[in-house]
This record gives structure tokens, sequence and C-alpha cells, in this order.
């Protein structure tokens, strides 16, 4: 049986009610939401039934507690989570601009998800877990990159395999040591899950055919370009699948692609026909838009099929 395995932030994000003032005047804040990028990830691996864990660490506080009831509930093996004594839970505020673009005002480095380190527990779940899902955003932390390098090392010599998503704001890509990071994890990667630009991480000047034969090429087995309000497609040897985004109402386009990411995974580790691992990943991200909060949309299986039935009629 598979076990997924994903390691990093585990936080809270709160989000300001107005969009002209920002955070610059007092208003009613709506959250906290459960949130993370990773956390976001697993718990929709997880509400699809795929048996899965996060490697984390949050404060002994309330805004660690509503993220550990949410990961449990919707199936996530927490025992990695470490629940540091004396330590605040990571917190992320978020504003929209007038534009719908978003502001964000993290308290993370300093917070417990900022100091992960590995654990009695963390250590065992590297050795029980299947398949590594490595978010680029990782290795702008040195020990944070380095815990997941060596997670994946392993996970590739037990025989598992390894999910990336880059996932990276263009300002991190500069950092020193990223690039050769992101090279190493590609070069162990078998489903990459890249978003817009970032295709084009390893091959700039290329277009897109080329980037991804050269992609498949090295050994990826599948990639999976996610398009935000264009769709998303697909590409395995000899094989491409678009699928045509939703018709949805955007509410909060916040977590989209980490929820796509945990759906298509769910699917694709379970051998599903690569198109309707595609048809269900596009539906888990277009819902993912119409809900308040970064983790709020994460769906089941019946939720997906409800809503694709319903744009269909
Ligand atoms: P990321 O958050 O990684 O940038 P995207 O914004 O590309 O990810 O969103 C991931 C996926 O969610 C898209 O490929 C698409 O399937 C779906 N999606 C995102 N935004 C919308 C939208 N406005 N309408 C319909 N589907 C969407």
């Amino acid at each position: 049986m598979n076990k997924v395995l994903t390691i990093g932030e585990v936080l809270v994000e709160i989000v300001a009610t107005t969009r002209g003032n920002g955070f610059l005047a007092a208003q009613p804040l709506v959250g906290p939401f459960p949130s993370g990028a990773p956390a976001i990830f697993i718990d929709q691996v997880g509400k699809l039934g795929t048996p899965c864990a996060i490697i984390s660490r949050v404060g002994d506080d309330d805004f660690g507690r509503v993220n550990l009831k949410r990961l449990r509930a919707d199936g996530v093996d927490v025992s990695g989570i470490e629940i540091a004594a004396g330590e605040s839970t990571g917190s992320a505020f978020v504003r929209y601009r007038e534009d719908g673009s978003r502001a964000f005002v993290y308290n993370i480095r300093h917070a417990a998800c900022g100091k992960l380190r590995p654990t009695a527990a963390s250590e065992a779940l590297i050795e029980s877990c299947t398949h590594l899902h490595v978010m680029g955003s990782a290795f702008s932390a040195p020990e944070l990159g380095g815990m997941v390098m060596d997670a994946a090392r392993r996970i590739k010599a037990q025989g598992g395999t390894i999910s990336f998503d880059p996932n990276l704001r263009p300002e991190l890509l500069d950092a020193p040591g990223m690039r050769a990071a992101l090279a190493a994890v590609l070069a162990m990667t078998d489903l990459f899950m890249p978003s817009g630009e970032e295709l084009f991480l390893f091959d700039a000047g290329r277009d897109e055919p080329a980037v991804i034969a050269a992609l498949l090429d090295r050994g990826i087995r599948t990639v999976v370009v996610k398009r935000g309000a264009g769709g998303a497609s697909l590409f395995q040897r000899g094989l491409r699948v678009d699928a045509k985004p939703l018709a949805v109402e955007e509410v909060d386009p916040t977590g989209a692609g980490d929820t796509f990411g945990g759906a298509f995974l769910s699917l694709w580790l379970a051998g599903s026909d690569p198109a309707e691992a595609l048809r269900l990943a596009n539906a888990a991200g277009a819902r993912a838009v119409t809900r308040l909060g970064p983790m709020e949309g994460t769906s089941t299986r019946a939720e997906l099929d409800a809503l694709l039935s319903e744009q269909k009629g």
C-alpha cells in the first residue's frame, strides 16, 4: 500500500476583509484557517482516502490545535508533527489588493515550523512511506531543505517515488544553492507538477513542447502543467491531455495548486487513467478557488464528482 509523505510548514492564515486599506486600518479579520502549502496538499491527499503523513512542527497553542484537528479529521497521520512547548505556531496574514493580487505578512521563520528538525517520529515516517512530495519552497530554509533532500534520497533508495512542485516565488530562485537543490530534486522526480512559468525553470529560452520533451527524455514519467484559470495539461511519453477550466466563481485562489497536486497525486499513485486523474485534479483546483481559506476547498471524491456532473448538465 502506498503511503505519501510531505515535509514543511503548518501554519494558520488570517485574511483581511477590506481591499483598499490592507492591514493599515483596523477591520474584522477572518480566520484562523489551517494552512501551509504542504499541509493543504496533504489534506487533499487524505480526503481522497490515500494513506499519508506530514512532518512539521507547531506550537502548543490553538493555532497548532486547529491544524492538528483538521488534518486528523481528513485522514492525515500527524505523528510527525512535533508540538513544541513554549513556541508559537506559524501564521500568515493575507490581504487582497484592488486588482485581486495578494500580499502576505508572514510569521514563519521564527515560529515553530521555521525550526523543523529530525525527530524519532519523522525518521520512522521516512522509513515507512513509499512516496515523497517535494515543494521547492523548502529550499529557501537550509535546515528544512537538507531534511527534504535527505528524505528524497532515502525514499528513492527504498524503491519509492517522488513528486515535485517547484512552488517558488521568483525572488527565492536566486537564493544561494537554490537552483542546484531544485536540479537535484528534478533528477529524482517521477511526477513533475509546475505551474505556469515554473515549467521553464530548468530550460529557459525553449518553447513548451521542447521543454516537455526534454523532461520526459530525462525519465520523468508524468508532467502536469497547472495553468490557473486556464485549466491544466498532462504529458507522458506519446500522450498529451488538456483539461479545460471549469466555470467557477473565484473567491480565494490561495491553495488551488496544492489542492490540484494532492488530488492528481492520489489518482496517479492508484494507477488511474491519466485523463481521469487530470479531470478530477482540475475539478479539485476549481473547487478550491470557490472557498475562502486555503484548506477550506479541499474535496472528497463525492464533492469532485458532484462538481463535474453539475458542469456537464
Ligand atoms: P498554483 O496555485 O500552483 O499557481 P494554479 O493557480 O495554476 O496553481 O491552480 C491549480 C489548478 O486549479 C489549475 O491548473 C486549474 O485546474 C485550477 N484552477 C485554478 N484557478 C482556477 C479558476 N479560476 N477557475 C477554474 N479552475 C481553476
